[in-house]
């Protein structure tokens, strides 16, 4: 029996158009190098400055700023090792970098990995609502500050960071600023806020599997007068700053994955039908359940169960269940580690307690998900919560 999917935010499936603008690049026929001058290479040129002209004109961006990566990790390593070094090749390099602490762990991890060489961290703890303020961005900016990290839509809350104002003060402060896109853009509707984002940040990065494009294609987004230093040295692709053969089929499919869903009206909506049932089907277990944060986009809820459940890791008795969910971010989770528990960075920065945090499980829609989906989803809590009643009476 299939898993019930309920796990979109950690990937969304391929959508079939999306599929059929990649097939020809896929195909056994293909033989395009995109740096080749021959007929072959410009075909496979033409369609990757097709798809940068797509997401340039969605995003606002200019093409010339729009860069191909492998994922929104890549981009998000890509900018903070990129200002760090390009800063370093300065007299006084700034060395102070404000980051949330709710952030993916591709930019938390790498802003740590310059504490060596004598980078200061100072991560910014979110409100009661789980929210980045932009007042609490502006009480961490320093004269040294270099960068500034603050994501758009929490991958563990849904909520909306005031990415926008944290961004501005840092302008304001002489800083640069990255605002991790990734899980902004799947929303549909033209909710790729990234636009209105554009004019306030300087760098912005998104994977193209969490709007129904392939997994391992991603941008970083750069606007032309902040510096980008290449990471990944060789051939002359991406404008000379990133080498390596590009991801014909992968870049292709992202552009055409973001023109669908900035164009798809009834998603919103769609999310908000789910959202609202799984919410009344909720009355059931009376208030016993709450959300950890009133998410903004409403197909990622934290569903915080330690009202009604008490166990070691209530997101894994889900799985056993055939429920395809998770505790919280899916990077940080290990597979061989079924029983491990590693408690989640994003809800701990919250306040919530270990208790809350074991028996919290995240629920992420995609446009797949279905109302029968959502009940099968009543039907595994409630048996976990009764099993787990009874083994803790039979314990007893
Ligand atoms: N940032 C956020 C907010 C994410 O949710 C993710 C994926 N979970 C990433 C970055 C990394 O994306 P990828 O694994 O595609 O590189």
């Amino acid at each position: 029996m299939k898993a019930i999917f309920l796990d979109g935010a950690s990937t969304t499936p391929l959508d079939k158009n999306v599929l059929k603008a990649m097939k020809p690049f896929l195909h056994h026929s293909y033989k395009g190098n995109s740096a080749s001058v021959h007929e072959y290479g410009i075909r496979a040129s033409q369609a990757i400055e097709n798809a940068r002209s797509i997401i340039a004109s969605i995003t606002r961006a200019k093409p010339e700023e729009v860069y191909f990566t492998s994922g929104a990790t890549e981009s998000n390593n890509w900018v903070i090792l990129s200002t760090a070094l390009n800063e370093l090749m300065k007299d006084n390099p700034k060395k102070h970098i404000v980051c949330s602490a709710v952030e993916h762990s591709s930019v938390l991890k790498t802003c740590e990995s310059l504490i060596p060489l004598g980078f200061e961290i100072s991560f910014v703890k979110p409100d009661i609502r789980g929210i980045i303020t932009g007042q609490a961005v502006k009480k961490a900016l320093r004269p040294d500050t270099l960068l500034v990290c603050v994501m758009a839509v929490n991958n563990e809350t849904g909520v909306l960071n005031e990415a926008e104002k944290a961004a501005a003060f840092a302008r304001r402060n002489k800083s640069l600023s990255l605002i991790d896109c990734t899980q902004l853009m799947g929303y549909g509707d033209g909710d790729t806020r990234l636009c209105s984002l554009y004019p306030h940040g300087d760098y912005f990065s998104f994977s193209a599997h969490k709007f129904y494009g392939p997994t391992g294609v991603g941008c970083l987004i750069a606007r032309s007068d902040v510096p980008l230093y290449p990471l990944l040295h060789g051939g002359s692709q991406e404008f000379g700053k990133r080498g390596g053969t590009s991801n014909v089929a992968g870049i292709v499919g992202m552009g055409k994955a973001l023109e669908l869903i900035y164009n798809n009206k009834t998603l919103p909506k769609y999310y908000y039908t789910l959202y609202s049932y799984l919410l009344t089907r909720l009355e059931e277990f009376g208030d016993t359940i709450k959300l950890n944060a009133y998410p903004y986009h409403k197909n990622i809820i934290s569903l915080n169960c330690s009202g009604i459940i008490q166990t070691d890791n209530l997101a894994n008795l889900l799985v056993l269940e055939n429920m395809a969910v998770s505790a919280g971010s899916a990077c940080d989770s290990e597979h061989d580690d079924i029983i491990g528990f590693n408690p989640s960075h994003v809800l701990t920065a919250m306040g919530l307690s270990e208790t809350d945090i074991r028996n919290t499980v995240r629920i992420s829609f995609t446009k797949e998900t279905s109302i029968t989906d959502i009940d099968k989803f009543i039907t595994a809590l409630k048996t976990v919560i009764n099993e787990h009643k009874e083994s803790k009476y039979e314990n007893n």
